[in-house]
C-alpha cells in the first residue's frame, strides 16, 4: 500500500503557511505517496481545496487526517490537543524545534511516534541544501523586514530627482549578516537605498560588500566567529564596547534591520537604548531577531511596534515568514518534500540512521528520543529534577 502524507491545518496563533502546496503534492504523487490534505489547510495561504484536489490530493476532515495519515506533514510543532491525536507509528515532520521544547519530544517519543525535525538539518552538508527551510524562511524573513520598514518609513528609500525636488536615499544599516541579513542587504539595495551592514564575523565583509552594502568595520571586536559557520556569544566586555562603538553608526541611520542570532543564546544587544536616542525622529527599526527571549533592540517588545519618546518606531515582528504565506510556504513545501524523500526506499520509510541527515533530524523512534542533542539536554533535565 501507497505510504499516506497528510498535510495538517496550522492552528498556532498567526501561522498562515501551509506544509505542502499543491505543486509539492504532485512531487509526492510521482514517488509514489498519495496525499490527504485537511479541509482549508492551504487556505490562509491561497491554495484552494479545489487546487490540491487537482493535483491529486484527497481533501478530508480532521479527524480522517489524523486516523489516516502515515506521516503528517506540518509547519509548527503540534498543540497539545494535535500531539494527543498522533498515534503509535505515525510519523511526524514539521520545525518541532526539539532543544526549545524537548518534553514534547519525549512525550511523542513514547507515544512510539516518529518526530522528525527540520530545523535540525544539517546545513553546511551540500545534499541538505534542498530541506534547509532555516534558510528558506530566513530569506523570506529578510525581505519581509524590508519591505516592512519601507512601509513604515515616512520617506523614499531610493534618490528620486523630480520637478518637486529631490529626495535623498534611506540610509539603512543591516546588523547581522547571515541568511536574512543578505537578503535584507540586497532588498534595501534593489529598492535603491545606501546600505551598511555589519557581522562579526569577519567573512561575511566580502558577502556584504558583493550585495553593494558598505561594511561596518569596529575596532573593539576583531573576531566573533563560533562554530559550523555561526556567530559565537560575545563576553560583557566585548559586548559593551560592541554596543558603545555601533552607537555611533546607529545615530546617522534612518532604517536598521536587526537579524543578529546566537545559536542557543538570547540575541545579542546592539540597538541599545541609548543608541534609540540618538535616532532622528521618522527612523525605523525593524528587529526580526525579537521573541520572548529579547532582541537586537533592547527597547522591542515582540509582536508589537512601539514609538519612542523621540519619534523612532521600533517593529518587532514575530514569525515575519508567516505575513508572507504563499511565497514561504512554497519554499517550505520544497524542503519537507525533499526531507521526507529521503526516507522513503522503494515506496516503504526506511530510516538508516548510520546516514548523516537521519541521524540528526529524527528526533524520536521507535520508542525514544534518538538524536543525540535532544536526548542530552533530556538527561541534563532529569538529572536536575531529581537533585531538586
Ligand atoms: P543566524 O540566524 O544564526 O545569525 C544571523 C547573523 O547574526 C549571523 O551572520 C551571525 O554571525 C550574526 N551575529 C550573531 N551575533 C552577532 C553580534 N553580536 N554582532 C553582529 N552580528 C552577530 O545565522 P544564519 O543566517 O542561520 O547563518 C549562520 C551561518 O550558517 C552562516 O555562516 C551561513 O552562511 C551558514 N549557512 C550555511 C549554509 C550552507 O552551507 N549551505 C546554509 C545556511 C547557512
Amino acid at each position: 500500500m501507497a505510504i499516506k502524507a497528510g498535510v495538517a491545518r496550522e492552528t498556532a496563533p498567526g501561522e498562515r503557511r501551509v506544509a505542502l502546496t499543491p505543486e509539492s503534492v504532485a512531487k509526492l504523487a510521482a514517488a509514489g505517496v498519495s496525499v490527504l490534505v485537511e479541509r482549508g489547510a492551504g487556505e490562509a495561504a491561497s491554495f484552494t481545496d479545489l487546487e490540491y484536489a487537482d493535483a491529486g490530493a484527497k481533501v478530508v476532515t480532521t479527524a480522517v487526517m489524523y486516523s489516516q495519515a502515515d506521516v503528517i506533514l506540518r509547519i509548527n510543532k503540534p498543540s497539545a490537543s494535535e500531539a494527543k491525536l498522533l498515534k503509535s507509528g505515525q510519523v511526524v515532520i514539521g520545525m518541532l524545534s526539539p532543544l526549545l521544547d524537548p518534553k514534547l519530544m519525549a512525550e511523542l517519543g513514547e507515544k512510539g511516534v516518529t518526530a522528525i525535525s527540520l530545523d535540525a538539518i544539517p546545513r553546511t552538508l551540500s545534499r541538505a541544501q534542498g530541506m534547509d527551510a532555516l534558510s528558506s524562511q530566513a530569506n523570506v524573513a529578510g525581505y519581509k523586514a524590508v519591505i516592512m520598514a519601507a512601509e513604515a518609513f515616512g520617506r523614499y528609500f531610493p534618490l528620486l530627482t523630480t520637478p518637486a525636488g529631490t529626495a535623498k536615499p534611506a540610509n539603512v544599516l543591516v546588523l547581522g549578516i547571515g541568511v536574512a541579513g543578505l537578503q535584507a542587504i540586497a532588498t534595501a539595495r534593489r529598492l535603491g537605498a545606501q546600505v551598511r551592514a555589519y557581522d562579526v564575523r569577519p567573512e561575511t565583509k566580502e558577502q556584504a560588500e558583493s550585495l553593494g552594502a558598505q561594511f561596518v568595520t569596529l575596532r573593539s571586536i576583531a573576531d566573533g566567529s563560533g562554530q559550523g559557520g555561526y556567530a559565537r556569544a560575545l563576553t560583557p566586555e566585548e559586548q559593551a564596547a560592541q554596543q558603545a562603538e555601533l552607537n555611533d553608526v546607529i545615530g546617522s541611520m534612518d532604517v536598521v534591520i536587526a537579524t543578529a542570532q546566537v545559536p542557543g543564546r538570547k540575541p545579542p544587544v546592539l540597538v541599545s537604548a541609548n543608541a534609540v536616542e540618538c535616532m532622528k525622529p521618522g527612523s525605523i527599526v525593524v528587529d526580526i531577531a525579537a521573541s520572548e527571549l529579547g532582541g537586537n533592540c533592547e527597547l522591542s517588545v515582540a509582536g508589537k511596534t512601539i514609538a519612542t519618546s523621540n519619534g523612532v518606531r521600533i517593529l518587532a515582528p514575530t514569525n515575519v515568514p508567516a505575513t508572507m504565506p504563499t511565497g514561504a510556504s512554497a519554499f517550505y513545501a520544497r524542503n519537507i518534500a525533499n526531507l521526507f524523500l529521503h526516507f522513503v526506499k522503494s515506496g516503504e520509510l526506511d530510516f538508516d540512521f548510520e546516514d548523516e541527515i537521519t541521524a540528526a533530524t529524527v528526533i524520536t523512534h521507535s520508542g525514544s528520543v534518538v538524536q543525540a542533542a535532544t536526548a542530552r539536554l533530556l538527561e541534563t533535565a532529569n538529572a536536575g529534577g531529581a537533585r531538586a
